[in-house]
């Protein structure tokens, strides 16, 4: 799926929320539910860090599988604020790929 369909496909569910609350779901609640989903990546990523260095026995495909949750999760969010700004995230992705990709084709 591209981008510009998760980001319509985001639209309507916030349209829902909105719905529900009875009020647009405002953009600082977007910024601090960001910080949050980026809390819960960050815990993840110190207690598998934490894990391996102790010499447990990681379950590979179950931390994965958790740390795309809640990289999805931060996507979502992201993505809710571009519609509200009405930002096509994936024209500026590639703006920024290229960007970055001839900043390294420099090095
Ligand atoms: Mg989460």
């Amino acid at each position: 799926m591209e981008i510009k369909n998760l980001q319509e496909d985001v639209e309507k569910l916030m349209k829902i929320v909105n719905d529900k609350h009875g009020f647009p779901y405002p953009n600082i609640m977007s910024i601090m539910k960001a910080y949050e989903e980026l809390g819960e990546l960050t815990q993840l990523i110190i207690e598998s860090t934490i894990k391996t260095r102790k010499g447990d026995i990681l379950k590979t495909e179950e931390i994965k599988d958790d740390i795309g949750d809640e990289l999805a999760d931060i996507s979502i969010v992201i993505m809710g604020l571009a519609n509200d700004y009405n930002v096509d995230l994936e024209k500026h992705i590639d703006k920024k790929m290229q960007k970055h990709k001839s900043r390294w084709d420099k090095v």
